[in-house]
């Protein structure tokens, strides 16, 4: 069956044809690893899972490549200001090579915790100095570089169809910008190499035949894209703010140095807001994983509630909606185990699971089918078997999953008990009150005929 996916170089779906016929190259652009990543970074990299698993329930074997941006990435996304990571060194008072480390080992985690798969490939920027000075070396051979006090750039105007990816009009830009241009020749050149400023010691330098210095952010997309991938592969993803700038300047140092356009398909996650804006790690207040777990909701709970909006729709993030999510996939976990094993998957069901998946990732839809065949005639063993199968996509780990005996504090138990006589006593606003204790230590109390149940929230 053919798998449509939405291009956003063609701003259309496409049915999708592998380039090579034994693997499928995939290049997601990774985090820049000077804080934590939040939830809204990880909502990319899930929607960049699931695009993965379903090329390969397809069939397809995937030569996935996730990078680190551990250099070169400037305060302003821009080519002004510091460089995140020499920022973020001094706030934590590590060195920045320490907190490359320690946010990478921190990613990791977060991607392990979601079930998102490992890549085939991790590279990280500051391991790959030498390919992306040959990548620079390439562009400026071809002519479209020049030399600032600052660093070396390169040339929009060079190119005709310089931003084709965003629509971007260069020459609306022009007449209306009043960006500071400084020694840049057009608003949207960038840097490719930025030298060490003669006034401060950084941490991360090399030597190239420039000057002493760092590669600017979007190079090593490009010379790590085109090491493990080739330079002409199937898909590139990312967040949807990297279409007007990083991914616009990925493309043309590519069509520079190798006449492709890097990527068959671009495809772009879209935003998780908060509070009608969206999340982004320099504004400070930004939620992690970590802090859903301080709150007692399951990691999986968030890939749940991820699954049920379509990667191409921005997604307003409330705790009431993941604490629905986390309600119905403990209710997906429950029934599942209670059905019997050894049965067989529904070829009708899916049939419409794959049309959904290959319709551009609907997975949502899909999801909703798994709840529909749960209230169908099918046998409880060949739903289990159906669910089981169609896991390979959701990755919720039902399978694995397994049922835990509560364990309950002794203060919880106490609360409980308190709450229990409040309401004998018809003392409502006490036992309101303990219920309310109860919620923040993440429990709650069924009433069932005189008895009580303790549950997880
Ligand atoms: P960064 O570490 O900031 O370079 O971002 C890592 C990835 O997360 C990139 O693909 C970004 O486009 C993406 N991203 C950033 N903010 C959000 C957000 N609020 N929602 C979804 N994805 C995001
Ligand atoms: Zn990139």
């Amino acid at each position: 069956m053919d798998i449509q996916l939405y291009d956003n170089w063609e701003r259309r779906l496409r049915p999708f044809t592998p380039l090579r016929n034994d693997w499928v190259g995939l290049y997601c652009c990774g985090p820049t690893v000077y804080d934590y990543a939040h939830i809204g970074n990880l909502r990319t990299y899930l929607f960049e899972d699931i695009l993965r698993r379903t090329l390969e329930w397809n069939g397809h074997t995937v030569r996935h490549v996730i990078n680190i941006t551990d250099v070169g990435h400037l305060v302003s996304d821009g080519d002004d200001g510091e460089d995140k990571m020499e920022k973020g060194s001094r706030k934590a008072g590590e060195s920045a090579w320490q907190i490359a480390d320690r946010f990478t080992a921190a990613f990791k985690n977060d991607l392990n915790s979601l079930n998102i798969l490992e890549p085939a490939i991790w590279c990280k920027a500051t391991d790959h100095i030498a390919e992306q000075i040959d990548f620079i070396s390439c562009i400026e051979k071809n002519g479209y570089t020049y030399r600032t006090s600052d660093g070396i750039y390169f040339d929009t105007s060079k190119q005709d169809d310089y931003g084709y990816l965003a629509r971007i009009k260069r020459d609306a830009i022009k007449a209306g910008s009043r960006v500071e241009l400084g020694e840049k020749r057009n608003a949207t050149d960038f840097a490719l190499w930025k030298f060490s400023p003669d006034n401060e010691q950084r941490q991360m330098e090399w030597d190239s035949p420039w000057g002493r210095g760092f590669p600017g952010w979007h190079i090593e997309c490009s010379a790590m894209s085109a090491k493990y991938l080739t330079p002409w592969f199937d898909i590139h993803c990312g967040g949807e703010d990297h279409i007007s700038i990083h991914h616009s300047n990925e493309i043309a140092q590519n069509q520079a140095c190798h006449g492709t356009r890097l990527a068959n398909f671009w495809m772009h996650g879209y935003f998780l807001q908060i509070d009608s804006g969206k999340m982004s790690k320099s504004s400070g207040d930004f939620l992690r994983l970590q802090t859903l777990l301080d709150q007692h909701i399951d990691p999986l709970a968030y890939r749940y509630l991820c699954l049920t909006a379509h990667y191409r729709s921005q997604m307003q993030f409330s705790f009431e909606a993941l604490q629905s999510a986390q309600t119905a996939l403990q209710r997906l976990r429950e029934t599942y185990h209670a059905w019997p094993a050894g049965g067989s998957v529904s070829s009708a069901y899916q049939e419409k699971f794959t049309a959904f998946v290959n319709e551009d990732l609907n997975v949502p839809r899909a999801l909703a089918l798994v709840w529909e065949m749960l209230k169908s005639e099918l046998s409880d063993a060949d739903k289990k078997a159906s669910i089981t199968e169609f896991d390979r996509i959701f990755g919720l780990g039902l399978a694995s999953w397994v049922p835990q005996a509560l364990e309950v504090p002794a203060e919880v138990q106490a609360l409980a008990e308190q709450r229990q006589a409040a309401r004998a006593a018809k003392n409502w606003a006490e036992a309101d009150r303990l219920r309310a204790e109860l919620h923040a230590l993440g429990f709650e109390v069924e009433d069932k005929a005189g008895s009580m149940q303790i549950k997880r929230l």
